[in-house]
């Protein structure tokens, strides 16, 4: 037998304790609660960090507490930092809808189900089950691989900040918290404020309740005739249902449109630029400048100046997310995620730019720059080997608007869990990985062991 198919027939033949070992992980409800004295971020976060230690002790692999933020694991103990692997125990809340328990493990027609089951515990035993794998096969392996599980992804990733203070990563990292192929590419985010002295006619606006989601609703109190409202929305789009009521001589507008992430803006409906494109049509001063910047329809930026793209990462795309009237100015909130080609720095001049020639004041309250670790380097090119070579697919990398667990780290990339075209439910009820993408992560990542910290390797 080759190695691959000594990894495929051990990986097999571990399916029912690797299905155990995942119980015990899903068993504890790691939501992020309160701090207590040495749980920075809740007491059973800290149970999910002591049973995976558990784990991965049973298994004969050198663990390290990183004061209860993160756990590492080495597969060997003396040699230097090579190959990371980062996942996170962390969860979030179970929400409504389960048909199962969220918190047992439920199998059911070769489906895990569980909160966490593909987000991102099962992932984390997939890891810890290749690491067995490479370690009781023995195969040749002179380059250490480090386990490392932390407990804030779900809420900002404040583990690897600590993490990355006390340690840092291994010069190769990949974390199976997103997609296969592989992502080598999470575009840059920004979210602004912006803000625009209120005229006499708006007294109260509402849009979203998310900055990073396309608001599906959206409602205004004007001081318009509501026949003066209804002949203008008789001109706008039909995707935007709009309902006019007059109420005690107070006029209110409400606009239903459809809800998409902020990252593929392009897939929802904005209900309030829709709302706002039928203010400026009834003389709403503030509402005209906005809807300058933001059209309806529109998710390129092409309105408020920062339209750009780039062969690798794709077009910039943004969303006006949330509005209020507050110290009598009507605010909004925008999203941007743009390419590599640009910078936090660039988007805020254009932005600024277009802002002020329609009186618009903006804030940024939040930069992250692109994250780009680039397709020709070694890494990706074995990684995306591996994923071929195991899973018969093409591998090519991929560029998204979001941002996986290593957007703030130097060089990782995000390879798996999910492969294309999966469904998991994640963040949702009934969430579940299939034992097949179980069993096949473990494969993937045992191979991609083997394949980079072999004794031979001399590509990486
Ligand atoms: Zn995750």
């Amino acid at each position: 037998m080759n190695t691959k198919e000594s990894i495929s027939t051990y990986i097999d033949s571990k399916r029912d304790e690797m299905i155990a070992d995942l119980a015990e992980l899903i068993r504890i409800p790691s939501v992020m609660s309160a701090p207590t004295e040495g749980c920075p971020f809740g007491e059973n976060n800290v149970k999910a960090l002591k049973k995976a230690e558990d784990i991965c002790q049973k298994y004969g692999f050198y663990t390290q507490n990183c004061d209860n933020y993160a756990i590492s694991a080495d597969l060997l103990d003396s040699a230097e930092k090579h190959l990371g692997i980062l996942c996170h125990l962390d969860v979030v809340p179970e929400g409504n809808g389960w048909t199962k328990p969220p918190f047992e493990l439920t199998a059911e027609d070769g489906k895990l189900f569980g909160r966490g089951a593909i987000d991102d515990k099962g992932p984390a035993i997939a890891a810890i089950y290749a690491i067995r794998c490479v370690k009781e096969l023995g195969l040749p392996i002179d380059k250490n691989v480090r386990l490392i599980l932390g407990t804030n992804e779900e809420n900002g990733s404040a583990d690897m900040e600590y993490y990355q203070k006390k340690e840092s990563f291994p010069p190769l990292l990949f974390t199976p918290d997103g997609s296969y192929p592989l992502i080598n590419i999470e575009k840059g985010m920004m979210r602004i404020r912006l803000s625009h002295p209120l005229g006499d006619k708006l007294v109260s606006i509402s849009g979203g309740a998310m900055v990073n989601a396309v608001p599906e609703n959206a409602k205004a109190e004007v001081r318009i005739s509501a026949e003066t409202v209804k002949n203008a929305a008789k001109d706008h789009s039909s995707d935007v249902k709009f309902d006019i009521k007059e109420e005690n001589g107070a006029v209110f507008i409400s606009a239903y449109g459809k809800s998409a992430h902020a990252s593929t803006p392009e897939l929802g409906v904005n209900a309030l630029t829709a709302l706002l494109a039928l203010l400026a049509d009834c003389g709403v001063d503030e509402a005209k400048a906005f809807s300058k910047l933001f059209p309806f329809g529109e998710t390129d930026g092409t309105g408020c100046g920062i339209k750009c793209s780039d062969k690798e990462s794709g077009a910039a795309t943004t969303v006006l997310s949330i509005a209020e009237v507050s110290d009598g100015k009507l605010v909004c909130m925008q999203d941007i995620r743009f390419p590599v080609c640009e910078s936090c720095k660039g988007i805020l001049s254009k932005l600024e730019a277009a802002a002020k020639a329609v009186g618009i004041d903006i804030e940024p309250v939040m930069q992250s720059e692109p994250h780009h670790v680039p397709a020709d380097s070694g890494f990706v090119r074995t990684l995306l080997k591996v994923y071929e070579d195991v899973t018969g697919e093409k591998g090519e990398p991929i560029a998204i608007g979001g941002g996986t667990y290593v957007h703030e780290t130097e060089n990782g990339v995000a390879f798996g869990a999910e492969f294309p075209g999966d469904e998991n439910n994640m963040h949702g009820a009934d969430e579940f990985i299939t034992e097949k993408s179980l069993l096949l992560n473990a494969k993937i990542y045992a191979n991609a062991i083997a394949a980079l910290c072999g004794k031979d390797d001399s590509d990486v």
